[in-house]
């Protein structure tokens, strides 16, 4: 089951890509499928629980039957009634708990989960395994279900949202463009004056530049104009952050009541980071646990502090900086305790979009679209490790599904596979183009 896995190209779709067969090589009790996406305005987890369910409960019996998992639980959000009422009996049937997490930010975070189905705390600097969990997303247990019946990841499901005319859940060839996929949704129109945002608007990255391409890990193209308050805040430079850091924080520890991970116990003091940069962005001595121990779910950043100012990005730099001095993040034996307040704390899904102002473009998503491309350029690296080795030749022919990159011996990584049928265009040193 794993060599399938491995030679499928499975990558965790909900993250940043680590591959899935080497966190199906651990033994756990419990696995958990996490179809609980929390960023604001997507849709296609919901998509796929509601037309693919099957897949994603076989690639989560397997994840059982591969950890020898005891429990194996769907984790949904509790308003996804349709898709409740759809997989009640059937989950039953096959053994599955259905566990319906409130619908706050950001209860699709793996820790967030845990905590909520388990009651188990993973420490910081730990992973889940540690906890005796393993989480996988929904579109990772598919494409781990479809891996085993011998079909490569060649696509991916995204949601295509805001400032359009219509949101949608498209089925994308991996490596096609983004501008490719917006000509295809919304023929004709102009996108001038809008950013596209990958991922989600709380953790994933702003583009001004539309023609990049979709990869295993793109879980959605958010469209927010130049002037949103979204795009300004993530767009601000590093200098600007710290110089407001040191003239402009009042030290209220604002930040540090919201943030998540100090809710579970994980001492994330984003106001001692602003502290500790009040002389500018340094890093001398202790290590700084505040910043390591971040999961840059921009709560503090976009929703809590009073002063519009920026720990998540000031922990992001200080994390940067450890890294490039070697400093280990070792994992932090403790008793853990979930903070009193942690339930008050809590932010609902609708306050976040409201602050962040995105009530406008908050919609039902019923619009779905199979894509097409003529052209991809699929990177050699969509995944946690190292790229993969090419293995084509510029004038080779490919079919869809051939591999086109391959693991090198005893590295971390993932397959890549040719998303259409086609013509080797180019290869250059990252990425594959192919021409249908
Ligand atoms: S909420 Fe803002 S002003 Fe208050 S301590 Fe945090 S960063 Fe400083
Ligand atoms: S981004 Fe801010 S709120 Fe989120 S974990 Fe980091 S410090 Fe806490």
């Amino acid at each position: 089951m794993i060599d399938r896995i491995r030679n499928g190209g499975v990558v965790g779709a909900g993250g940043a890509g680590f591959p899935t067969h080497i966190k199906l090589d651990n033994k756990v009790d419990t696995v958990i499928a996490n179809g609980v996406e929390c960023e604001p305005l997507l849709a296609n987890d919901k998509y796929l629980m509601t037309h693919h369910a099957r897949d994603i409960i076989e690639g989560l019996l397997l994840a059982q039957q591969q950890t020898g998992a005891d429990r194996a639980v769907l984790a949904i959000k509790e308003k996804y009634t349709a898709v409740e009422d759809k997989l009640e009996v059937i989950l039953q049937e096959v053994g599955v708990d259905l566990f319906l997490m409130p619908d706050y930010y950001p209860a699709g975070d793996e820790l967030e989960i845990i905590y909520e189905v388990t009651n188990r705390i993973v420490p910081a600097g730990g992973i889940p395994v540690q906890a005796g969990v393993l989480v996988q997303n929904v579109e990772t247990l598919f494409n781990s279900a479809r891996a085993v019946n011998d079909e490569p990841v060649t696509h991916r499901f995204l949601t295509v949202n805001g400032a359009v005319e219509e949101g949608a859940v498209v089925r994308a060839p991996i490596g096609i463009s983004c501008r490719e996929v917006l000509n295809q949704l919304y023929p004709g129109k102009s996108f001038d004056g809008l950013t596209v945002t990958t991922g989600g608007v709380m953790m994933g990255a702003i583009h001004r530049d539309f023609d990049f391409p979709v990869t295993k890990t793109t879980g959605a193209l958010l469209l927010l104009p130049e002037h949103h308050t979204v795009v300004l805040q993530k767009s601000r430079r590093i200098r600007n952050v710290v110089q407001q850091a040191m003239a402009y924080c009042t030290q209220c520890t604002k930040c540090s009541d919201a943030c998540p991970r100090d809710m579970l116990g994980h001492t994330v003091k984003p106001h001692l980071s602003m502290r500790r940069v009040a002389s500018g962005l340094n890093y001398e001595g202790q290590p700084s646990i505040n910043a390591y121990a971040c999961s840059e779910c921009g709560i503090c950043d976009l929703y809590a502090c009073p002063m519009g100012l920026y720990p998540r990005r000031v922990n992001r730099e200080l994390k940067e900086i450890m890294r490039g001095q070697d400093v280990p993040f070792e994992i932090q034996q403790k008793e853990y305790r979930v903070h009193p307040l942690r339930e008050s704390a809590k932010i609902p899904s609708y306050n976040l979009k409201k602050k962040l102002q995105l009530l406008d473009y908050d919609r039902e998503v019923t619009r779905f679209e199979d894509l097409k491309a003529k052209e991809v350029t699929i990177p050699l690296k969509q995944h946690i490790g190292a790229a993969a080795k090419c293995v084509v030749k510029a004038g080779q022919k490919v079919e869809k599904g051939e591999r086109i990159g391959e693991i090198r011996e005893n590295e971390i990584g993932s397959t890549i596979h040719a998303s259409i049928s086609g013509r080797v265009k180019e290869i250059t040193g990252a990425a594959v183009r192919i021409v249908a």
